[in-house]
């Protein structure tokens, strides 16, 4: 183990305010009783209070009056909104990720990567303002037009998880406000003070810009006021990011009020490693996205399957690697693996791989418990590395820490039924130099998931795409391409210029 030093529990939280308050968030205002572990030293950083079901209620209300004046206003203006938040968030980039840093465990680069995330998604934003593009159909009648127009939605809630603390509410958030949007989110209680830097940062963007009061809006709350947002009727769209769990209390709620819902949950994410695979890249490839965030990416490589000619020296490549793993406090430069975001994070991935021995499977590295003595309430995890023979149900299921099982296959149709064989169906990749296997995996018959890959990991999506996936992921998508759609409502419009009521489909109703 490299030399690590815990910082002592004030420098932590002094390093937290300051950030916090670069952002302009109002400390005295946002604290409580609530605590706030950070991951690193498991000591609190600012402890705040969280907002009743009640104060949903409000939110929802003033973000419905904030919607009805910013959806006339041109997308191109709503688009300058989202530019200056860009620019501020450009401006306070270190701040943002020291707060992640702090309250998620993420290492530097890594945070830094997350806030980068957000200005991209700002800027894919400022595009799109002047690109909300209709289609116009060709009429079946003699002078007549049919075309789509798309309008604002209304109240976007979004909920979303520890592991992306800001980056998924800016997704959410800078398309939504483009398309005329206005949104209320719950962030995770774990990050709170993320949530209030980011919010700050849009306020102080809105003020700048004079636009309507409670455009967005953020409540710093427990389960509760996100369910309380989930059963509101005045939120159009809820845009969940979490669990599975999560998801599937929330989905049916949302539906039987006929809201519109937009789920991104669990993942079991696996690489294939075909013959022809360069096991440099692979290994890189592999090792980034399976221990990167700690293992704690929805998108975290979970499984290897490996051709029986190449999966020995793989396993041996890897295990090298992590063996090297310098596992640390994330702040420090030259570490690639921070804490895990609590106890209880650590305690399930030990019953994880205590199950996996258990259906038959070998862990070959990993699993032990580092800076233990410094730091008693911080979780630094050594990841794991487990071969199996087979998919037992600890490797069907998202064990959120980092733990990488590895299994043989002989046959790329029996590959990718492995990889398709999980419940979930968020991100896969192939390794191979066969141009043939790479079309296969990304063919009808190929990957079930809604992110496919070749030749590098699961993990470190760009804005630019789709990002969601298929079965317990949840199948909704957000950021780039035109996951833009969700937040707006079509409407179909047909033009009659011709001095004549013609029926479609030649229907006669003569009077
Ligand atoms: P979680 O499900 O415990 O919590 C997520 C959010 O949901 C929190 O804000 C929480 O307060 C809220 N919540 C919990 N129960 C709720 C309910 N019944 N009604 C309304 N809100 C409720 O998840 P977590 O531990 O914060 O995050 C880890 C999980 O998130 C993993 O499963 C990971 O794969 C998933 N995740 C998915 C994506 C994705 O894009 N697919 C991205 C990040 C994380």
């Amino acid at each position: 183990a490299r030399p690590t030093t815990i910082p002592r529990a004030e420098e932590l939280a002094a390093l937290a305010r300051t950030a916090a308050q670069r952002c302009g968030v109002d400390l005295a205002a946002i604290a409580g009783d609530v605590r706030t572990p950070s991951p690193v030293n498991g000591e609190d950083l600012h402890p705040v209070t969280w907002v009743d079901a009640k104060s949903v209620d409000l939110a929802v209300e003033r973000a419905q009056e904030a919607f009805l004046a910013w959806r006339t206003v041109p997308a191109p203006v709503r688009g300058a909104l989202v530019k200056r938040f860009g620019e501020l968030l450009t401006t306070h980039k270190s701040d943002v990720a020291t707060l992640i840093s702090l309250e998620v465990g993420k290492i530097t680069s890594e945070a830094l990567g997350e806030v980068q995330e957000m200005i991209d998604i700002c800027d894919f934003a400022v595009g799109l303002s002047r690109q909300l593009y209709g289609r116009t159909m060709t009429s079946e009648r003699y002078n007549h037009r049919l075309m789509e127009t798309w309008h604002p939605l209304g109240v976007v809630g979004v909920i979303s998880a520890f592991n992306f603390p800001a980056a998924v509410w800016a997704w959410n958030t800078a398309i939504a406000l483009v398309c005329g949007d206005s949104v209320v989110w719950k962030p995770s209680e774990i990050t709170p003070l993320t949530a209030g830097a980011c919010a700050a940062l849009l306020d102080r963007a809105m003020t700048e810009l004079d636009t309507p009061a409670y455009l967005s809006q953020v409540l710093i709350g427990g389960a509760d006021a996100g369910q309380a947002l989930v059963g509101h009727p005045g939120v159009a769209l809820l845009s969940a990011t979490g669990s599975t769990r999560m998801g599937r209390a929330v989905g049916p709620r949302v539906a039987d009020r006929f809201g519109r819902v937009l789920l991104e949950l669990g993942g079991n994410n696996a690489a294939i490693v075909a013959p022809t695979a360069d096991l440099d890249l692979t290994t890189r490839g592999i090792v980034f996205s399976a221990v990167g965030t700690a293992g704690q990416r929805c998108t975290t490589m979970r499984r290897v399957i490996a051709h029986t000619s190449v999966v020995d020296q793989l396993v041996e490549r890897i295990s090298e690697a992590y063996r090297r793993l310098p596992i640390g406090v994330p702040l420090e430069a030259g570490t690639l693996v921070g804490p895990l975001i609590s106890g209880t994070a650590y305690r399930n991935m030990r019953d994880a791989l205590e199950a996996a021995a258990q259906q038959g499977g070998t862990v070959l590295v990993g699993g032990g418990r580092r800076l233990e003595d410094q730091a008693p309430n911080a979780y630094y995890a050594e990841p794991a590395i487990v071969r199996v023979d087979r998919q037992t149900a600890v490797v069907r299921q998202e064990t959120f820490a980092p733990i990488l099982y590895v299994m043989p296959y002989e046959s790329l149709d029996e590959a990718i039924a492995m990889n398709n064989a999980v419940p979930q169906g968020l991100s896969s990749s192939i390794f191979t130099n066969d141009q043939r296997e790479a079309e296969r995996f990304m063919s009808a018959d190929g990957s079930d998931c809604g992110i496919v890959n070749i030749n590098i990991g699961t993990s470190g999506a760009e804005i630019g795409g789709a990002f969601g996936g298929e079965k317990e992921t949840g199948g909704g998508r957000e950021s780039g391409s035109d996951a833009w759609k969700n937040y707006m409502r079509r409407a179909t419009n047909t033009v009659n210029y011709s001095g004549e009521l013609s029926l479609a489909q030649g229907v006669d109703f003569t009077i």
